[in-house]
């Protein structure tokens, strides 16, 4: 894989650092571009300069999704070089415009709880960040629906892959031959990616964000199936054992979605901030969107399984947990995934006893069957 360069340069945020992925094949293509910042320009030229390559050989740019520190330096690397931009359909207006955070943000945080005070704070934190990036409203685009194959010259090709949740419109790139991912922020190996909250299509006024949470485990699910050896992510080093880490982050979320429940009340109605504030009680302005986030991706998941309700009064969206019978919510998976157990065991001892088993197995289909339609 001696034509593929990781290009690892310094961001001013907690990650530290952020990957630009050189691909040195016909067409020469970058993966993402690093933030606006003079680093980047450093950095870049000195390994475009180490791989023998000018800055008027590149000729495509995909972009995993549309934060600024994947997308932030595109317009320079336009002046230099003019290439194609390679974007999702769900990326695509922020990229042009510039913004990481659509419009109607702050909306969103309001309804869900966050203190009036905070929200010009976090509105000046949120325009700081936006800096790093400038838009590219003059560049030629390439729109992305997912599916497509990016091919290079002897046959080498990226197959692009829509991995929603982080962002709507991620995408992960795919090379089956060589079991090789370009995973963006979809997978992370020293933390674990945060589903921002966000708007399907077009313009970000509406204050319903999408469900983010649910995407992004969805997508996961997409990538476990791949036959990877290698991934290549938007920050840190590459890494082999995707599998256990995709393990890692289901855990993660499943451990979350029990904090979550443990903080909220039966009795008491709760924001997201709220539920966030008690959960992380040391968050800092910078915190309160990733936190909010958070919290309103696991309460999409546990409205999903009917373990809270929602509703909202005086434009507000407050949160309740619901009072189960045993048979509902994390009971009800426990139950089934014993049932599901017991099958097979009795599965496996059919094979053995063949007719001193069959009708029992009848008997435990019936019981799984009837468990998964009946109760809901
Ligand atoms: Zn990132």
């Amino acid at each position: 894989m001696n034509f593929i360069f990781q290009i690892s340069i310094p961001i001013p945020f907690e990650i530290q650092t952020v990957n630009i992925y050189l691909i040195k094949k016909e067409p020469i293509t970058l993966i993402d571009t690093g933030m606006k910042l003079p680093e980047t320009y450093r950095y870049l030229d000195n390994s475009l300069k180490e791989a023998g390559i000018t800055w008027q050989h590149i000729k495509r740019v995909i972009i995993t999704h549309g934060h600024v520190d994947h997308f932030g330096f595109g317009k320079r690397i336009m002046e230099l070089s003019n290439p194609t931009f390679f974007v999702h359909k769900e990326e695509y207006l922020k990229i042009k415009e510039g913004i990481t955070f659509p419009k109607g943000f702050a909306e969103v945080l309001i309804k869900n709880g966050t203190p009036d005070g905070m929200i010009n704070k976090i509105i000046n934190y949120v325009k700081k960040v936006n800096q790093f990036g400038d838009k590219l409203d003059k560049a030629r685009f390439n729109i992305l629906y997912g599916g497509e194959r990016i091919e290079f010259d002897d046959r080498f090709y990226l197959k692009v892959i829509h991995t929603p949740g982080h962002t709507p419109g991620h995408i992960c790139l795919y090379n089956e031959k060589d079991g090789i991912i370009f995973s963006g922020d979809h997978l992370l190996q020293k933390t674990t990616p945060n589903p921002l909250f966000d708007w399907r299509g077009k313009e970000g006024n509406q204050s319903q964000h999408s469900k983010v949470l649910i995407d992004y485990i969805r997508s996961l699910r997409k990538i476990e199936k791949l036959d990877l050896k290698i991934a290549f992510p938007g920050h840190g080093l590459p890494f082999r054992d995707i599998k256990s880490l995709i393990q890692k982050i289901y855990n993660h979320h499943s451990q979350r979605l029990k904090n979550v429940l443990n903080e909220m009340d039966s009795q008491k109605d709760m924001t997201p901030y709220q539920i966030g504030c008690k959960l992380f009680p040391d968050m800092n302005i910078k915190d309160v969107l990733l936190v909010v986030s958070e919290i309103l991706g696991h309460l999409d998941i546990l409205l999903d399984k009917e373990m809270v309700k929602r509703k909202v009064t005086n434009d507000r969206i407050y949160y309740i947990k619901e009072k189960l019978p045993f048979y509902k919510g994390i009971f009800k998976d426990i139950i089934k995934s014993y049932i599901e157990k017991l099958t097979n065991l009795i599965w496996l001892y059919n094979s053995i006893y063949p007719s001193f088993f069959s009708s029992n197995i009848r008997i435990s289909k019936f019981f799984f069957v009837f468990f998964n339609l009946f109760i809901p």
